[in-house]
Order: C-alpha cells, then sequence, then structure tokens
C-alpha cells in the first residue's frame, strides 16, 4: 500500500467510525424512548441448575446486559425437553414447569429494583417508567400441557402468557417440523381444544417448531393473531425450522407476527465467523419488504442456541438498531419492529379472552 492509498484507507477508516458513533447515539436514545422486547429465551434453566457450566457470567441473558443493551423486556421460555407421552411423565414435567417459574418468581422478587413480571400488556410500561427489566413467563414445548387440558389454566395462572405448541417431536397437541413422520396431520384433536382454551385465556398461540400443517390448523382454528415467537426465513436458509414465504403471508395476513431468530444455523450457510448482525437484518428486511413492517421483530433464542459474531448476548441488542438505521429503516418502523407490533398482538389477544369469557 503506498503512503496516499494508506492515508484514504485511514481517512476512509474514520468517517465510518465517526457514521458508527452517530448511529450508535440515535439507537442509544430510540433504546430509551421506545418499547423493545425479544420474544424468545431459554435463559431460566441457567438460573435454576447454576452448576451448568453455560450458566452464572456466560448466561447470554442477565438484567445487567439487558438494561446494557437497551431491551427491556423477554418471554423468558420454560423449556422442555420431550420424553415419554404418558401420564408419569407429564405429571413430573408439569411439576417441573412449577417449580422452575416459581424459583424464577423469587428469583425476580429478590431484585425487586432492578426487575418485574408482567402479566398483561398494560404492565410493560408501569415497569419501563420505573427502569425495570421485564420478564413475562411462556413455555417451549406443549408437551408440558400433556393430554389434560385443565393445565392450560394451571400454567396461565403462574403467570404463562405464550407456549411454543411443539418443539423438535410430535406431542399430544401436534406436529412438529422436525419429526420424521406426521402424526396428526397437524394439530391433534387435542390440539384443537388446547388453541380454543389459549384463545379463551388470553395466551398466544406460538407456532415456531410445529409442522407446516400444524401451523396452518392453528391459524384457521385461532380467533386471535399467533406468533412465530423465534423463527428465521426459508428463503434465505432453506431448513424445514425455518418459515416459507407462503407461511410469512398467511400468519401475518391474521394479523401475527413473524419474530426473527439469531442462531447461526438458521441464518446462513456461511462459516460461523461470517455470521453478523447484517445477515440477521437480510431475515428481518425479507420479512418487512414482503409483508411490511408491522409484523416483524426478534426472538433470540439466547441461552437455546441463538447469537452470532457481534451479537453475542443481549447487551448487544442495540447494535441491530444501528444496523437498521444504517439501512435507513424510519424510527417508526424500528419502533413497530422492537416492541409496539407484539404489544398490539397481546392486546388482541387479551381483548378476544375478554370477549369469549362475556
Ligand atoms: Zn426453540
Amino acid at each position: 500500500m503506498g503512503v496516499a492509498s494508506a492515508l484514504l484507507f485511514v481517512l476512509s477508516f474514520q468517517t465510518y467510525a465517526q457514521e458508527d458513533a452517530i448511529l450508535l447515539k440515535r439507537a442509544e436514545q430510540l433504546h430509551r424512548d421506545m418499547f423493545s422486547i425479544d420474544t424468545h429465551n431459554d435463559a431460566i434453566v441457567k438460573y435454576t441448575h447454576p452448576w451448568r457450566p453455560d450458566a452464572g457470567e456466560h448466561t447470554q441473558v442477565t438484567f445487567s446486559k439487558m438494561k446494557e443493551g437497551g431491551l427491556d423486556a423477554a418471554l423468558f421460555a420454560v423449556f422442555l425437553s420431550q420424553g415419554p407421552r404418558n401420564q408419569h411423565a407429564y405429571d413430573s414435567v408439569m411439576a417441573y414447569t412449577v417449580k422452575e417459574i416459581d424459583f424464577f418468581k423469587s428469583y425476580v422478587a429478590e431484585r425487586s429494583s432492578e426487575a418485574g413480571i408482567a402479566y398483561r400488556s398494560s404492565d410493560f410500561q408501569r415497569h419501563k417508567s420505573q427502569g425495570k427489566s421485564i420478564v413475562m413467563f411462556a413455555l417451549e414445548n406443549g408437551y408440558g400441557i400433556g393430554t389434560d387440558i385443565l393445565n392450560l389454566e394451571r400454567l396461565y395462572n403462574l403467570g404463562v402468557r405464550a407456549i411454543t405448541l411443539t418443539h423438535n417431536y410430535n406431542n399430544d397437541v401436534g406436529d412438529s417440523s422436525r419429526d420424521t413422520i406426521a402424526e396428526w396431520h397437524g394439530l391433534s384433536p387435542f390440539g384443537y381444544k388446547v388453541v380454543e382454551e389459549m384463545n379463551r385465556l388470553g395466551m398466544i398461540v406460538d407456532v415456531s417448531h410445529t409442522s407446516t400443517e400444524t401451523l396452518y390448523d392453528c391459524l384457521e382454528h385461532s380467533r386471535a393473531p399467533i406468533m412465530a415467537s423465534h423463527s428465521s426465513v426459508r428463503a434465505i436458509k432453506d431448513i424445514a425450522r425455518n418459515l416459507t414465504d407462503d407461511e410469512i403471508v398467511a400468519i401475518t395476513s391474521k394479523g401475527g407476527l413473524i419474530q426473527v431468530a439469531t442462531g447461526r444455523w438458521c441464518l446462513s450457510d456461511l462459516p460461523r465467523e461470517q455470521v453478523d448482525i447484517s445477515v440477521f437484518c437480510d431475515h428481518v428486511d425479507h420479512v418487512r419488504n414482503l409483508v411490511g413492517a408491522d409484523h416483524v421483530g426478534i426472538g433470540t433464542d439466547f441461552d437455546g442456541g441463538g447469537g452470532m459474531v457481534g451479537f453475542e448476548d443481549v447487551s448487544k441488542m442495540k447494535y441491530i438498531t444501528v444496523e437498521l438505521l444504517r439501512r435507513g429503516w424510519p424510527e417508526e418502523d424500528i419502533r413497530k419492529f422492537w416492541g409496539e407490533n407484539f404489544l398490539r398482538v397481546l392486546r388482541e389477544v387479551e381483548r378476544i379472552s375478554r370477549q369469549i369469557n362475556h
């Protein structure tokens, strides 16, 4: 490199860094003003099982990291790995869920100046105005419902407001995208009742991980909008776990949400070190171009496989806003992406629940 080109390199690098600093300032201001939520993490287990090697300081989600990243709230899911499908297993998985949620509630209660739990849409603004990190409970895997419809009210009473109906295997609610056979060809007869009961109680039906047939059955049967809490775009990365354009259009034409996941494996075939925030934002832009800014958000899947280069934990959330600003997103759309869309859907789910119950 000659002196002149070296100088040019240094100058352009400086301009880039200056531009970055300006964008970061704008992003930080936005995060102070707007409401932001990540609709999926699996962090709870790291707190309830602190001896795990990936717990403690390695946890991707902590309240102080949320503050640093400018993230107000998250759906904290109790993840249920699937075991046998019999009554004994269902009893013990329900007992496990109760224990996990109770433990995390005490953890939050011991830090009541730092964090709070949201049980309804109106709780978010109250906690944000007090500067608290906000927890809303979710359940990942309808396996936890077993075959007892009354478990849904038990889960609701614990604070669970969204349920991912399946994980990687079919269960008694419906079929998964990753199982090798179609057992029910969508929702099971019990699964239809589950969707109805979730509508009645005011819980969000989450179709991440479900098979296409299950997804369409939910859409057809649910009176309220549904959500894919952590799913990326199949047109960019072709795996069964990601959503096709048809699925994205179907979910959103009924008012629902596509919350893009951040794990490298669901974003790109590129080597690990090349999968960064820009690759993630390509998925987000794809959804926005297809169905508009009213239906896209983020479900990081942190502590469950989420994260990429430059986005190692929840303290990096604001850098997504930097990238969206760099891509020319208006602030209005950024606010929708981070929280307004989710609040709209949750309020609608609550409204339909009140309508059913009166
Ligand atoms: Zn998942």
